[in-house]
């Protein structure tokens, strides 16, 4: 408990709580689903992390009753796996959705020390919604199940690598399609919602070459889209390492032939 400080949402001074990154909800719900051969193979690698810095009216509040929605979410869609070349409906509430994915991105940035300021000046509408925020995309990308390549007949790995790791990071844009942009990502799952946050001068609407994903509109509630990419292509790609500009150039090829 630390008394001295505000809390990072509401900025009230008081007692402040321990609050998990992630929510409990999707950890528990995360290691269910886990065995102990994808757990080698996928870390989870901030679940357990937790910041002090909120306080428990927020915590036990607004916080809680997005992290209610997100597990929801979990349970009806996260939860199925995307399959290849397979048609996908994604269901969303546009407002409770983003509010969850700028607080986890929040959360994560204050732990990690980086897109602090940018993330806390959205805390208002985390807290309670409202008027959407402008500036900001939400993208989608569905990751589908990959073919373990050290997999033969006979051996003990598993045959197909799921997508079942989940990540809250910020990335660095190799090719930088926007300068001044901030991109976050958050996966959970297949599900991979990529966070455009654009500088203030710089229209939302413009953010379309070079990021990845299917823009969510915040006018519908529905969004129909295929896996594109497998578990190891995506590893593979420039998401994860800032310095493989070069493989998200491959990438762009083999998707142009
Ligand atoms: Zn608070």
């Amino acid at each position: 408990m630390n008394s001295s400080r505000v809390c990072a949402y509401c900025k009230k001074a008081g007692s402040l709580t321990r609050e998990h990154i992630w929510p409990a909800g999707i950890i528990k719900r995360a290691k269910d689903i886990n065995t102990s051969y994808l757990g080698k193979l996928e870390k989870f690698v901030d679940a357990e992390l937790t910041i002090k810095d909120v306080c428990s009216a927020c915590n036990n509040g607004p916080l809680s009753a997005l992290d209610a929605y997100i597990c929801d979410l979990f349970d009806a869609q996260f939860s199925r796996p995307a399959i290849r070349r397979q048609p996908r409906t994604f269901i969303y509430d546009y407002e409770v959705l983003l509010r969850w994915l700028l607080k986890i991105s929040y959360n994560s940035a204050r732990m990690n020390e980086s897109d602090v300021e940018v993330l806390s000046r959205h805390v208002e509408f985390v807290l309670n919604g409202g008027e959407l925020p402008t500036g900001i995309q939400v993208r989608l990308e569905l990751i589908h199940s990959s073919p373990n390549p050290n997999w033969s007949p006979g051996s003990e790995t598993v045959k197909e690598i799921p997508a079942i790791s989940i990540r809250c990071a910020r990335v660095d844009m190799p090719e930088n399609p926007l300068p001044g942009a901030t991109l976050r990502l958050v996966a959970i799952y297949g599900f991979y919602f990529w966070v455009v946050i654009a500088p203030p001068h710089v229209k939302a609407s413009l953010l379309h070459e070079g990021l990845p994903g299917k823009l969510l509109p915040n006018n519908r509630s529905k969004l129909s889209l295929y896996a594109t990419r497998g578990m190891l292509e995506f590893h593979a790609s420039w998401a994860l390492n800032p310095r493989a500009s070069q493989s998200m150039r491959e990438l762009r090829a083999r998707r142009a032939r």
